[in-house]
């Protein structure tokens, strides 16, 4: 087993009300957990790629072999998807850094604006998948959306922050109610992760 479901930083009721424990245990226990194990599954028939870091895969697929492509893209995505999101919660949320803070200001004309740019992007987008604030190859931020498991770094660009609208990560506590679950996730959001990812 090459890929192990990592621990999650904080416990799972550390982020109520905002993301509810049981939500979290599911989506950590189940969802992330299956992404490895299928990721695991598909790298055991080539074991030629076994040690090729998983963010290289993604970031050019077309290496990887055609018969477990798909499996890597989803599964793998999965997998790095979420290893992010955990980091990218926290229960001290914060606010952002004076540097984080311009930069979000220079793209977006404010951090607020930011705020409601990604939240209509992340309320819009049709059916599963994310949403991430991302740098692009010039170092500029950017918001974009990526279906299924698909993530920025598929388009070059590094992940700075995403919010995972699949009804797994929020339909136990908020039904159909998307627009609230993405409310209440910016009092979770790791402002020192998004900082720390910005400056690396
Ligand atoms: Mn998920």
């Amino acid at each position: 087993m090459k890929y192990e479901l990592p621990k999650l930083p904080y416990a799972y009721d550390a982020l109520e009300p905002f993301v509810d424990a049981r939500t979290m245990e599911i989506h950590h226990t189940k969802h992330h957990a299956t992404y490895v194990e299928k990721l695991n599954a598909a790298l055991e028939k080539h074991q030629e790629i076994a040690d090729v870091p998983l963010e290289t895969l993604l970031a050019d697929l077309t290496k990887v072999p055609e018969d477990i492509r798909t499996a890597v893209r989803n599964h793998g995505g999965g997998h790095y998807n979420h290893s992010l999101f955990w980091k990218m919660m926290t229960p001290k949320s914060g606010v952002p850094s004076e540097e984080l803070s311009k930069a979000l200001i220079n793209t977006f004309g404010s951090v607020d604006g930011f705020k409601e740019q990604f939240s209509a992007a992340a309320t819009g987008h049709f059916g599963s998948g994310w949403v991430w604030l991302a740098k692009n190859k010039e170092g500029k931020m950017e918001i974009i959306t990526m279906p299924n498991q698909d993530t920025p770094l598929m388009q070059g660009k590094t992940p700075l922050l995403g919010i995972d609208v699949w009804e797994h990560a929020y339909y136990l506590k908020y039904q159909n109610k998307r627009a609230d679950y993405i409310a209440a996730w910016w009092n979770v959001v790791s402002w020192d992760e998004v900082e720390r990812r910005f400056s690396a």
